[in-house]
């Protein structure tokens, strides 16, 4: 029997660090502020920021998801991120995505200064990443800093360990190439013109698939030795609606060491490691 690496332990164990950080921090005069900017009424956005304002309450955070008509000019979109995000009660701020078309080729990572900056998509924080000292107090992006957090917590060290992640894109793949590096990891990063996939897969310690299509990767793609942790960042529906991710689950589940299952893995801890940001960010402005 492999292990099932829930988040649920992980976000529940987490939840009562960030209750006494925010504690701490309001008995300093600080309530942590959050700011979602949302333009116009994508549905899948208007969950994803519903949850992020409820996880905030759970631990004592303010969090306001401001509302932007899908119609917003570019002028008045970009004088509203200013606004909003240069209050000095603001801790961190971001902009939902994805934007309306007229507004998506504004580098939303850019807007925010660095200090505020939750999402960790600002180069100055990518910079941090791509320096790796561990002293830094640079913003780190969520859902890669959730997949390390996630392995270390079911007892791995990173060390060592030979990480095959298949996804090169920027807000999981490549900035998760890095965090690994910079816990020592030897890293692979496999893409869609990587030749025979399977051969770097099987020999991986560790497989972290960010590829977002419906299990894609089977048993073809293990070693025969049960012995790889196996770690599913994609959230995709089959052709029936089902939510699935990128592993076929239910028939490799008994060919690993380790497995994150798909809902209750990978997913919320990109909420929590927003979370930790908007707490290292208020933190970091005392
Ligand atoms: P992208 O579409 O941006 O990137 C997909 C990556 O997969 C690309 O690098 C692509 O390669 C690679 N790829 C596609 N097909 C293949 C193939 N046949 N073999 C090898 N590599 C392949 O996706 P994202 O990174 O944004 O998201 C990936 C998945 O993770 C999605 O299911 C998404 O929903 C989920 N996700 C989950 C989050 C969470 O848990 N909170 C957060 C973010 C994403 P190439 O670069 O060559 O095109």
């Amino acid at each position: 029997m492999s292990i099932e690496m829930k988040s649920a332990p992980l976000v529940e164990k987490e939840l009562e660090s960030l209750r006494e950080r925010c504690e701490s921090l309001k008995s300093k005069g600080v309530t942590p502020s959050m700011k979602v900017l949302l333009v116009g009424e994508n549905k899948a956005s208007l969950i994803y920021t519903r949850n992020k304002k409820k996880f905030c309450e759970k631990f004592g955070a303010d969090c306001e998801i401001i509302n932007l008509s899908e119609e917003i000019l570019e002028s008045e979109f970009l004088a509203k991120v200013k606004e909003i995000s240069e209050r000095n009660d603001v801790h961190g701020c971001f902009v939902q995505l994805p934007l309306p078309k007229h507004l998506q080729h504004i580098d939303c990572g850019a807007l925010i200064s660095p200090e505020k900056d939750v999402d960790g998509f600002h180069v100055h924080n990518i910079g941090e990443l791509f320096k790796g000292d561990p002293k830094s107090n640079g913003l780190m992006p969520c859902t890669p800093q959730g997949v390390v957090n996630l392995i270390e917590y079911y007892g791995n060290d990173l060390s060592g360990k030979n990480v095959v992640i298949i996804g090169r894109s920027l807000i999981v793949g490549k900035p998760l190439s890095l965090l690994l590096l910079n816990k020592n990891a030897t890293v692979t990063v496999c893409h869609s013109r990587t030749k025979d996939l399977p051969e770097h897969t099987k020999r991986a310690d560790i497989i972290v698939s960010a590829v977002g299509r419906p299990r894609f990767l089977t048993s073809d793609y293990l070693s025969k030795d049960k012995n790889q942790i196996l770690v599913d960042v994609g959230i995709n529906h089959d052709s029936e609606g089902k939510l699935c991710g990128d592993m076929d689950y239910e028939n490799i589940k008994d060919k690993c060491a380790a497995i994150t299952p798909v809902p209750g893995g990978v997913g919320p801890l990109t909420i929590l490691s927003l979370a930790q940001n908007l707490l290292q960010a208020a933190e970091n402005s005392l």
